[in-house]
C-alpha cells in the first residue's frame, strides 16, 4: 500500500512505498525534499499520482538544516558587529559638552548638602538632555544599533533553531545580540535612574 499525502511544499498529491513512511522524499513537482507522513493523509481518487522519484533518511536533510544554521548564524554575527558599530559612533560623536557633563563630579567645593546634590543632578540631567536635542544623530544611531541588534537576535535564535550541536556562529551572533541589548538596557536604567535621583 503507498502512502498518499500533499506535498508540504506545492501541497500536490504525490505517493510513495509505505516502507519509507517517517522518512523525506523529493517532491515530483516542485523537487522539494519533504516529510513523509506515518499513514495516507488523503483518500486516492481517480486522478493519476505522481510518484517521489527519491526517497531519502530522514538525516538527509540534516545538510540542509546545518547550511540553513551557518547562515542564519553568520548573518546575526554581521548584524551584531554592525550593532556595536553604531554603538560605537554614538560614543564617538557624543558632543565634547556632553561629555564633560557625564564624566564631571558633583561641585566639590566644602561640604555639599543632599538638596544641592539633587539640583546639580537634575540640572545636568537637563542639559544632556538638551544637547541631546539639538543632536538628532545620536538617538537615531542609537536607535539604528537596537534595530539591527534585534534582526541579529531573531537570526541567531533562528540559527540555534535549525541547529544547535557545533553551530558557534549561531551562539556567538546570539550572544553578541544578547550582550549589546543588556549594555543598552544598563545604559537606559542608569540615566532613568540619575534622573529619578534629580527629581
Ligand atoms: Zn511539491
Amino acid at each position: 500500500m503507498p502512502i498518499r499525502f500533499y506535498c508540504a511544499s506545492c501541497a500536490r498529491p504525490i505517493e510513495v512505498d509505505d516502507e519509507h513512511a517517517g522518512k523525506v522524499a523529493a517532491c515530483p513537482y516542485c523537487r522539494q525534499v519533504v516529510p513523509v507522513p506515518p499513514q495516507s493523509t488523503y483518500v486516492p481518487t481517480a486522478q493519476p499520482v505522481e510518484r517521489s522519484p527519491e526517497v531519502f533518511e530522514t538525516a538527509a536533510l540534516a545538510p540542509r538544516r546545518r547550511q540553513a544554521a551557518r547562515t542564519y548564524g553568520t548573518y546575526a554575527i554581521v548584524l551584531g558587529i554592525i550593532a556595536y558599530g553604531l554603538m560605537i559612533a554614538t560614543v564617538l560623536l557624543t558632543p565634547p559638552q556632553v561629555r564633560e557633563k557625564l564624566a564631571s563630579g558633583p561641585p566639590a567645593t566644602g561640604p555639599v548638602s543632599r538638596q544641592e546634590l539633587a539640583r546639580w543632578q537634575e540640572q545636568q540631567v537637563r542639559e544632556v538632555l538638551e544637547e541631546l536635542r539639538n543632536n538628532p544623530l545620536q538617538p537615531a544611531l542609537g536607535c539604528g544599533g537596537l534595530f539591527f541588534a534585534i534582526c541579529g537576535l531573531v537570526l541567531g535564535i533562528a540559527s540555534l533553531a535549525q541547529s544547535r550541536s557545533g553551530n558557534w556562529r549561531g551562539f556567538v551572533g546570539l550572544g553578541l545580540s544578547v550582550l549589546y541589548l543588556l549594555l543598552q538596557c544598563a545604559g537606559s536604567l542608569f540615566f532613568v535612574m540619575l534622573s529619578r535621583g534629580a527629581g
